[in-house]
C-alpha cells in the first residue's frame, strides 16, 4: 500500500479515538482488510493514549551494550525516566545493561522473548516465551514487568492471551520516529514524531539498531533532547508508560486477528511497517 494510501487508511480508522494516532494503524493497516475491525476493537488505550498533558517515552528492541547505555546517559542528562521494552534472548546475554536501566530509574518491561513474526499460531509457545521473558527480567531487575508490546505491534490473539496469562498490559504506540531506517536523521525523527504526536501519546522509538539498519540509533539518540525540549515548552510532561495514566485495557483480546492467532495472510511486508 502507498504511504498515502496507508495513511488515509489510518486517518479513516481514526475515528476509533481522537487520540489513536496514524502511526499505529498505519503499522497495522497495509492489511486493508483489517480496517474494519481494527476500528471496532483497537482501543485507545491499547495504543498508549494516557494523561493528555504527557508524554509515554518508549524504547523497543533492547538491551543493547552498544547503545542502550548511551540513551540512558542522554536521558539521565535531560531529567526524563522512559520504558524500555526488552526482548528476553538479549537480557540474558546483557544482564549489566537492563540493571543499569532499572538501576537509574526506568522502567524495564517485555518485548517477547525473540524479534519474531507469529506466522503461524502458537498458543502454547506465546504462553512459554512470555512467561519465560518475564522471568528474565525480574530475575534481573527485581521488578515484575507490566507492560507487553509484541514485535512488529503484531498482537495476535494467541499473544494477547499469552501477555495476560503472564500478567503483563498489551501497549502499541501512537506515534513513532521511523527510526530504523538507514535514511534516518534526528531532524527526520523528530519530524515523523511531532507528525503524529498529542499530548497523551505514546512514542515508540529504538535504543539499538539490533533488527535495523546499523547505526540507526544514533539518529534516534540525536533528536532526543529537541523533542524532549518541545514537549516541555508545549507544557507536556515526559515520563514512562507507568506515569502515563493508561487506564485498564480491554479484559478480552481483540480478535484483531481472527480466533485462530494466525496473522492475516502477508500483512506486513509493506516495507514501511516493519516496526514495533
Ligand atoms: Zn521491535
Amino acid at each position: 500500500m502507498p504511504e498515502s494510501a496507508a495513511r488515509a487508511a489510518a486517518r479513516r480508522a481514526a475515528s476509533v479515538g481522537p487520540t489513536l494516532a496514524a502511526g499505529a494503524l498505519a503499522h497495522v493497516g497495509p492489511a486493508a482488510t483489517w480496517l474494519p475491525v481494527v476500528r471496532r476493537h483497537l482501543s485507545p488505550r491499547l495504543a498508549g493514549a494516557g494523561h493528555p498533558r504527557h508524554v509515554a517515552l518508549t524504547f523497543d528492541d533492547g538491551p543493547d551494550p552498544v547503545s542502550t547505555t548511551r540513551f540512558l546517559d542522554v536521558l539521565d542528562g535531560l531529567g526524563v525516566r522512559a520504558t524500555f521494552f526488552v526482548l528476553g534472548d538479549a537480557v540474558v546475554r546483557h544482564p549489566d545493561v537492563v540493571r543499569e536501566t532499572a538501576r537509574r530509574g526506568h522502567e524495564v518491561a517485555v518485548h517477547g522473548w525473540s524479534h519474531d513474526r507469529p506466522w503461524l499460531p502458537a498458543p502454547a509457545r506465546d504462553v512459554r516465551s512470555l512467561r519465560r521473558a518475564v522471568e528474565a527480567v525480574r530475575d534481573v531487575t527485581g521488578v515484575a514487568p507490566q507492560w507487553y508490546r509484541p514485535p512488529y505491534g503484531i498482537l495476535t490473539s494467541g499473544r494477547w492471551a499469552a501477555a495476560r496469562a503472564a500478567g503483563l498490559r498489551p501497549v502499541l504506540w501512537t506515534a513513532w520516529g521511523r527510526d530504523w531506517t538507514a535514511t534516518a536523521t534526528p531532524e527526520s525523527v523528530r519530524a515523523t514524531v511531532e507528525a503524529d504526536l498529542r499530548g497523551g501519546g505514546t512514542v515508540l522509538l529504538h535504543d539499538t539498531d539490533r533488527t535495523a539498519a546499523p547505526g540507526c540509533w544514533r539518529a534516534t539518540l540525536g533528536a532526543l533532547p529537541d523533542l524532549v525540549a518541545a514537549w516541555r515548552t508545549a507544557g507536556l510532561t515526559v515520563g514512562p508508560l507507568s506515569e502515563h495514566g493508561t487506564a485498564e485495557v480491554h479484559a478480552t483480546a481483540p480478535r484483531v486477528l481472527g480466533r485462530s492467532g494466525a496473522v492475516p495472510r502477508r500483512p506486513l511486508e509493506h516495507g514501511r511497517s516493519r516496526r514495533g
